[in-house]
Parts: structure tokens; C-alpha cells; sequence
């Protein structure tokens, strides 16, 4: 039999494996869009749970900038994808918070609130954070730069309370490594939270994706759902074809795979992943997700319940590191997806926490065991955030709660990491030719990270090897 044939396949369909589809397929190519799950949009897509429809991976979209602004991500998005922003229907955050080191600093999108706000707690400080600021405004992106953005912040800074205060958010949005992050991940981080900003698609995750499956398909890809591939067969040091786990087998010189680093290599046989994958390139962060569904607004809850988004860190000192026990709920991000600037009416109040965990101890549990935990330690979650915002368990009438076996379940991560690998490698290159990472591992995380990353690795690579 002869196999189908395609210019490229794409392996996932979360937002990085659609924009590049949906690229190649603009311009002609014969593209599949392989997804092994029966939704698309990959850590960020959506279900339904006791009658509630939930958002699975959207607190807030970062870099967000109004219609008309250029150069940015999002318009960079629009344009090659040929979305309107007026389309994306985004609502603007009001504020978010950042709650560390005893203090509660303020922030929105513009950033004059944030340097306001680090002069009143950090009033010795304020002239270094402004010339940080100024600096990273003007940072080149796409230098790989993996040093420590600890050490750089404290260099500059000399404050370890005002670092620990910058890390929290910067860690919790995209950080894959423990205790820190990259700096040329702290520039892009820090850029698309408080140089750009964040939004919240006025109806949810649900029209925002269906845009982008709309347009890939539209465009003439393939998307295939449960397709789950299992292999990528290489010959000769090239990728020649995928075969799925139902043994179809799909011929082509190119694959892009927004799977991730060591799951690739994984795919690609035990020889070339014993060879290229080294200790430590497995991501070891993965969080424990509360929904509660609430019976009022949040902001009626109390003052500090207009955030759209609170970063938070009780401890002494910021612990960003996978936990030696289930959960670590000493840090972690809230986020109350109705306190965006018009929020229809028609949406439901929810209050989400997430809280690092360890993958290994939730897989390990016995079923009863796992379902008691969930129950036991979103409490000790929900009960943490107490201390610096209202308890919003009285006016609980629905809880859901993902664990790292959920998200590896769905999205295929490996020890549900969501960040992925530490390594992360910024060509999107493999040792196999025709083969490329886009994604996560190729570094760019979010929503709009995502689709960046899709849309440049298809340009760089599929389109320019025509
Ligand atoms: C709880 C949570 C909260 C988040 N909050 C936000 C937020 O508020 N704002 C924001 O901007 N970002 C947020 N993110 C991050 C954002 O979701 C991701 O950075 C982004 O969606 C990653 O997209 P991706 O395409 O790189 O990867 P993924 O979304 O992981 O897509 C990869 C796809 O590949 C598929 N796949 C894997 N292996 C195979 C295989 N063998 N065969 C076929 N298919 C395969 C997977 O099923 C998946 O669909 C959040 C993520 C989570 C989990």
C-alpha cells in the first residue's frame, strides 16, 4: 500500500502546532495536524464537569496589547494568521496583585502602576527597577541566554524580598527551571506580563481556539483528532514518516513537533533518545489546579478580590521547586477569570489556585487514595490563600480539581511538566533532520508565546526547506 504523503505534519494541535498548520497550509503546502486527544488547543483547551463548562489552562493571556499596537507578539500573530485583534475579543485585566515578602504590590498594563508601587514598598530601590525596566523594554529577544535571572536581578537590584517579588509571577508563567529562570525567558516573561500585559477572551478559551481550527482549516490542513502518533520513523539520520499507534503510517520529509524535547526523541527509538537526551533535560515542575465555581462575583467577596490575577509567595524566602511531598501551596497564582474590564454578565464566577506538586507522588496513589488527596489538599490550597485574601469556600458550589496525572493523561507531558524541559533549545533544531521542535521546548510559552513559536519555527524551517 502506499502511504499518504504530506509536505509536513505537525505533531499536536495546542496553539504552537495549530499556527504552524495553519502557516504551511497558507502557503500551499499539504500539512496534517496530528492530535492524539478528541479536542483540540493541547494545555489549553476546555471540558465540561457537573454542568459547568471549564477553561483548562486560561487564567489570563499575556501580552496583551490594544488594537493598532505593532511589533508585538499578539499583532505579529494577528497579521501572519490573519486574525483580526478585533476578533480575539479581548477584555483588558483591571489590576492583578502580587502578594511576597509581606507586601501586596499592585499591577496593570501599565506599567507606571507596577513602578509606583515597588517605589512604595522599595522606596530605596525604585531608580534601579526603572533602569531595569527601561532595559528590558529595549532587550534584542531571541539571543539564547540561559544565566541566572536570580543572580542578574540581585546584582541590580541588591533586594532579595524586591527579586523574590519579580520572580514569583515570572516563574509561575514559564519558568521550567527550579528556583529561577533563564534570563532570556525573564526578558520575554517579564515583557509580555508588565511590558505588554494581560486579557481574557471575552467568552473564554472556546471561540479564541475555535478561530485558530477555523483558519487551519480553512487554510486546507488536516486536522486529525485521536490520532495518536507513536513513532517517527528515521532513516539515514532523517525523518521520513510518523506511524500512528493504530499503525497508519504518513509519509513525509518534515515534521514539526510541539510534543516536546525528550518526548520527541522518545518518539524517534531508544537509540537516537539515549544518545541526545541527557539527565536533567526532563522538566520536573507540575501544579494541582482548584476551580471552584462561586455563588457571587469575587470582588464581592472583599477588597482584594478585584485582582485579576494574584501571584503569591507566604513563605520566608520564594520556593519554586518541585515539592518532596504532594503539594507545596506556600506560592502559588489565583485567578478570578471574571475580573476583567467587561466581563459579560452571563459568565460564571470561578476562583482558581494553582500550586506546585509532585508528579511521582500523584501517580503513585491507589484510586481511593488519589481521590482523597484532591479533596484534602485543594483545601489545604484554597485554606493557604486565606492568609492574604478572602476564604472563598462559604460560597462554593462546585469544585474541580487536575492533578499532574491529569494533565499528563491529556496533554501526553511527561511527568506533567507543563513548562517542559529546562534545556530548552530556541532553533526549534533536532538531531534528526527534517525534524523540529516548536512549542514549549523551543521556548515560548503562553497563548501567544505558543502561536509565535509555531508560526516562526513553519517559517524558518518547513517553508524556507521548499
Ligand atoms: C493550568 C495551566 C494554566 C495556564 N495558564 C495560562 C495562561 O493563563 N495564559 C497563557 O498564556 N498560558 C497559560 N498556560 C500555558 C499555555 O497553555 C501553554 O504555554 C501553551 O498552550 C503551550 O502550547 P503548545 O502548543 O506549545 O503545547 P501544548 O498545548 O502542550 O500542545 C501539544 C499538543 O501535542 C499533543 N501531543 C503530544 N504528544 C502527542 C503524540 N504522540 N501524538 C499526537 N499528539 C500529541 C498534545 O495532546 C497537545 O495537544 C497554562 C497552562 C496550564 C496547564
Amino acid at each position: 500500500m502506499i502511504p499518504e504523503r504530506y509536505d509536513t505534519i505537525v505533531i499536536g494541535a495546542g496553539l504552537s502546532g495549530m499556527a504552524a498548520g495553519i502557516r504551511l497550509a497558507m502557503f500551499g503546502q499539504r500539512v496534517a495536524v496530528l492530535e492524539q486527544h478528541y479536542l483540540w488547543g493541547g494545555l489549553n483547551s476546555f471540558y465540561k464537569r457537573g454542568g459547568h463548562l471549564f477553561d483548562t489552562g486560561m487564567h489570563a493571556l499575556t501580552n496583551y496589547v490594544p488594537k493598532g499596537t505593532r511589533g508585538t507578539p499578539l499583532a505579529r500573530v494577528c497579521k501572519q494568521l490573519r486574525i483580526s485583534h478585533d476578533e480575539l475579543n479581548l477584555l483588558p485585566q483591571k489590576t492583578s496583585q502580587v502578594v511576597c515578602a509581606g507586601h501586596r504590590v499592585r499591577f496593570s498594563n501599565q506599567v507606571e502602576l507596577l513602578i509606583e508601587e515597588i517605589g512604595r514598598c522599595f522606596p530605596a530601590r525604585v531608580d534601579a527597577f526603572v533602569a531595569l525596566v527601561d532595559e528590558l523594554r529595549d532587550a534584542p529577544l531571541g539571543e539564547p541566554d540561559p544565566s541566572s535571572a536570580r543572580e542578574r536581578l540581585t546584582a541590580r537590584l541588591g533586594d532579595a524580598d524586591l527579586v523574590d517579588l519579580l520572580l514569583v509571577p515570572t516563574c509561575y508563567y514559564g519558568s521550567a527551571r527550579e528556583n529561577d529562570v533563564d534570563w532570556d525567558q525573564f526578558v520575554i516573561l517579564f515583557r509580555s506580563i508588565f511590558l505588554e500585559g494581560l486579557a481574557m477572551p471575552a467568552e473564554g478559551i472556546r471561540p479564541f481556539l475555535a478561530l485558530f481550527k477555523d483558519r487551519l482549516v480553512a487554510a486546507g490542513a488536516e486536522l486529525r483528532l485521536k490520532s495518536d502518533v507513536a513513532r517517527i520513523e528515521v532513516e539515514g539520520g532523517a525523518a521520513r514518516a510518523v506511524v500512528l499507534a493504530d499503525g497508519t503510517r504518513l509519509a513525509t520529509d518534515r515534521v514539526i513537533s510541539s510534543a516536546g524535547w525528550v518526548e520527541t526523541m522518545h518518539l524517534c527509538g531508544e537509540a537516537l533518545e539515549s544518545e541526545h537526551v541527557r539527565p536533567g533535560d526532563a522538566g520536573r515542575l507540575s501544579f494541582v489546579e482548584t476551580i471552584c465555581v462561586l455563588d457571587r462575583w469575587p470582588h464581592e467577596l472583599g477588597p482584594d478580590m478585584d485582582a485579576a490575577v494574584i501571584f503569591y509567595s507566604t513563605g520566608e524566602r520564594f520556593r519554586y521547586e518541585r515539592p518532596d511531598r504532594l503539594v507545596d501551596v506556600s506560592s502559588g497564582v489565583i485567578s478570578m477569570p471574571t475580573n476583567f474590564a467587561g466581563t459579560p454578565a452571563e459568565r460564571e464566577p470561578l476562583f482558581r489556585v494553582t500550586v506546585l506538586a509532585d508528579h511521582e507522588r500523584w501517580v503513585a496513589l491507589e484510586e481511593d487514595e488519589y481521590v482523597a488527596r484532591k479533596q484534602l489538599l485543594s483545601d489545604a490550597a484554597l485554606e493557604a490563600t486565606t492568609a492574604f485574601c478572602a476564604d472563598v469556600r462559604p460560597h462554593e458550589t462546585f469544585r474541580d480539581v487536575f492533578t499532574p496525572r491529569t494533565l499528563t493523561k491529556y496533554t501526553r507531558k511527561l511527568g506533567g511538566a507543563i513548562y517542559g524541559s529546562p534545556r530548552k533549545r530556541p532553533d526549534g533544531s533536532t538531531p534528526v533532520a527534517g525534524l523540529y521542535l516548536c512549542g514549549t521546548d523551543q521556548g515560548f510559552l503562553g497563548v501567544i508565546g505558543a502561536a509565535v513559536s509555531g508560526i516562526s519555527i513553519a517559517t524558518q524551517h518547513a517553508m524556507a526547506a521548499r
